[in-house]
């Protein structure tokens, strides 16, 4: 306690600085505004390049950011996330008064890696559900077997062991749960399957796991294109600006009034201008996916929030509103209010036939399940070391726990 006492005073002394205070992203707050608001020149917003300045429009309204500010209430550091890897930074320029620099910086995390091997008792769902609470991770080794083992179908005396990886912030996670690699005795036949550099699984010999599925509703191209003039990039450091780049969607060059349609069936949650994207519409489509259109120069007559739209209808037309170099569709997915790479979706989906490694391919698999063999039989022993740990009717940390032995 004297220690924390004496660390505060010391604190309070010497430091310029006070702590950095956490706040939330008001809804209908545009970038401007926000700077304004805080006393900071606007003409920081207006030097920035078209993309970024796209970028300051994926605030998300309740968006928690955090703002530092000196003993004499002058802002020094804003910090304001856009991606879950993405954060404006927007710092003051050491004695200049009212000068400040804005970046983009990545937002830190950690790769964790866990471990777990379950006897089942009850069912393969239950079992992993009850030990880690994650239905995540529970999706994320079904998706490992694809269709081809059941996996519902594990009884009492049957077994699976899982290594997997998570990023974390604080202890938080951040993205779903990544299987590395996992086996599993199901009426004493043994499965593997072990995910490999294209983000596919195979099994030890080579063989894809790969759910089959009917063609699902796809996604068609908003434009009749002529050329993407800027792809997807979600945090990419550019060796020659030496800077953070990201683009949250593609750019498809296209002529002024060239018709713009709904990539997919839909509701239209969001028609109006929308800070560097302009004149923008966002449909929210079936399990958790909306698309974007901006820089539109009119909307189509008639539309408005709460409309439905088919697929392929026409909804707006092309232009250059909003920070624009020139006339194009900026067209943005997101999943789970997540920006994805739409070239991911649109493209037209035949159904794949799950493919076999070969060659290289197939050595660097082998290599991997080899690596596998000796930690596999490892935490058969152990049990492993899953990222969560139950504790009583408590789940707590794997760190939490780790310091409490
Ligand atoms: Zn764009």
């Amino acid at each position: 306690m004297k220690k924390f006492l004496l660390y505060f005073l010391l604190l309070a002394l010497f430091s310029p600085l006070v702590m950095a205070k956490t706040y939330h992203w008001k809804k209908g707050t545009t970038f401007l505004s926000f700077l304004h608001k805080n006393g900071i020149p606007q003409k920081l917003y207006y030097n920035l390049d078209a993309h970024d300045k796209e970028l300051m429009a994926e605030i998300k309204a309740k968006q928690k950011y955090s703002m530092l500010k000196n003993r004499k209430g002058q802002i020094e550091e804003i910090l304001i996330p856009i991606t879950e890897e993405l954060q404006i930074q927007i710092i003051k320029i050491k004695n200049k008064k009212k000068k400040y620099r804005i970046s983009l910086r990545p937002i830190p995390f950690e790769t964790l890696k866990g471990s777990i091997h379950l006897k089942i008792k009850k069912s393969f769902y239950k079992d992993l559900y009850a030990k880690t609470h994650s239905k995540a991770l529970v999706t994320a080794v079904k998706k490992a077997y694809g269709n081809k083992v059941g996996l519902n179908k594990m009884k009492k005396g049957d077994s699976i062991s899982i290594f997997y990886e998570q990023k974390r912030r604080a202890g938080k996670a951040i993205s779903r749960p990544k299987i590395l690699a996992s086996s599993a005795i199901i009426n004493k036949k043994k499965f593997y399957t072990y995910l490999t550099s294209n983000g596919r699984y195979y099994d030890s010999l080579g063989s894809e796991y790969r759910k089959y599925k009917k063609l699902y509703t796809p996604y068609i191209q908003p434009v009749k294109m002529k050329r993407v003039s800027s792809g997807f990039t979600h945090r990419r450091w550019h060796p020659i600006l030496h800077r953070y780049r990201a683009h949250l969607g593609i750019d498809y060059a296209a002529r002024t009034g060239t018709p713009i349609r709904a990539t997919s069936k839909g509701k239209i949650i969001q028609l109006g201008r929308k800070g560097g994207y302009g004149h923008c519409i966002t449909i929210q489509h079936a399990n958790g996916m909306r698309s974007l259109y901006a820089h539109m120069s009119r909307y189509r007559k008639g539309l408005r929030v709460g409309s439905r739209v088919a697929q392929g209808k026409v909804i707006g037309y092309v232009g250059s509103t909003g920070r624009s170099t020139g006339p194009h569709l900026h067209f943005g997915m997101y999943k789970q209010g997540k920006a994805v790479n739409p070239a991911r979706f649109v493209r037209v989906k035949q159904s794949k036939r799950a493919s076999k490694l070969k060659g290289k391919k197939y050595r660097a698999l082998r290599k991997t399940v080899v690596k596998y063999r000796s930690k596999f039989k490892k935490i058969r022993r152990s049990g492993g070391d899953p990222l969560f740990v139950k504790k009583g009717n408590y789940l707590v940390k794997r760190s939490e726990y780790i310091a409490m032995k």
